[in-house]
């Protein structure tokens, strides 16, 4: 079972970019992602700080931000930057200083097909 780190979230278009790179189109709004959100709110476990510097977490808003200094907020299991209906409508709120573990990922990864089957999604092939 692939640890949080492992299955760090995989967030918008920095993925999105790669899969329309792969699939030959340049349009952003192909991105899945948009119309998804899941992944920020899959689990309260997941977007944890990793790997930013302190000048990057000072970036993030502290109201979006867990009282343990751990990681992101979130108000059950969404993330409390994430913004509008999940598998409608989505956004990130702090989309240019978003945690590590937010742009590791790609659509269509383990990560991303258990958080699209938990919100009854089809799922993304890669
Ligand atoms: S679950 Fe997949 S498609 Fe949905 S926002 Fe996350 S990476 Fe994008
Ligand atoms: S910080 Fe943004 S990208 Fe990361 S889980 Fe929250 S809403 Fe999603």
């Amino acid at each position: 079972m692939p640890n949080v780190g492992e299955l760090s979230l995989q967030l918008r278009l920095d993925g999105a970019d790669r899969l329309s790179e792969a699939a030959g189109i340049a349009d952003e709004t192909a991105s899945p992602c948009t119309a998804c959100g899941a992944c920020c709110a899959y689990s309260r476990e997941w977007p944890r700080f990793t790997t930013e510097s302190d000048e990057a977490l000072d970036r993030i808003p502290s109201k979006f931000v867990a009282e343990s200094l751990s990681g992101m907020r979130c108000e059950e299991d969404r993330c409390a930057a994430l913004v509008g209906r999940i598998g409608v409508e989505t956004s990130c709120a702090i989309y240019a200083d978003r945690p590590d573990v937010c742009r590791a990922c790609l659509p269509g990864d383990d990560a991303c097909q258990m958080a699209r089957e938990k919100y009854g999604l089809p799922l993304i092939y890669a």
